[in-house]
């Protein structure tokens, strides 16, 4: 029996964000947008087990994308939601090991911002910027998501993530997605960032 995705509680009330994310977005976001792609993974699921007991024929090459979307959408949402939080609570220090790194790998702080912002602002249609940690090489490194099909590649740990699509942002900025990122920079919970690269580097 195959196991059930569930939706987390958003870590903090829908209007902590404001003015930068209004609450409207945030339930929506959460209670809609996630909600679907969690709804969707454990469908894909269901299917796949069905399947293999005979009693339903599938795409399985369908499915197993369907399940790859939404599991991913899943995941990067759940990352998402604590890459944020609300004014006192947002952390970041000077001599954290995740701000030490930043500056090691991109050369400073403001270098790191202007690329990743960049990264964002160029996502060609829905997707996603992230910031990872390789493990291997022990550096970070910056990528986009598109859609949401994320590169499965064990040794890169998600420190940061960055929703673009138009759904995070058209109620508060229409179509102004640069703006969007701009003003994003003041909700993130560098706290949470730090905790994820102390974690990946274990
Ligand atoms: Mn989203």
């Amino acid at each position: 029996m195959s196991k059930k995705y569930e939706l987390p509680p958003l870590p903090y009330a829908y209007n902590a964000l404001a003015p930068f994310i209004s609450e409207k977005i945030m339930q929506l976001h959460h209670d809609k947008h996630h909600l679907a792609y969690v709804n969707g993974a454990n469908a894909a699921l269901e299917k796949l087990e069905k399947a293999r007991k005979g009693e339903m024929q599938i795409d399985t090459r369908a499915v197993l994308r369907d399940f790859s979307f939404n599991l991913g959408g899943h995941t990067l949402h759940s990352i998402f939601w604590n890459n944020m939080a609300p004014e006192g609570k947002r952390g970041g220090a000077e001599n954290d090991q995740v701000a030490i790194k930043i500056r090691e790998d991109f050369g400073s702080f403001e270098a790191f911002k202007a690329q990743f912002s960049d990264a964002a602002k160029t996502v060609e249609g829905s997707g996603w910027a992230l910031l990872l940690y390789d493990k291997a090489s022990d550096q970070l490194v910056l990528t986009q998501v598109e859609k949401q099909n994320m590169m499965h590649l064990p040794q890169l740990h998600i420190l940061l993530a960055l929703d673009v699509w138009e759904h995070a942002y058209y109620l508060d900025y229409l179509n102004d997605r640069a703006k969007y990122v701009e003003q994003w920079w003041n909700v993130v919970n560098w706290g949470d960032v730090e905790a994820r690269f102390k974690a990946a580097k274990l």
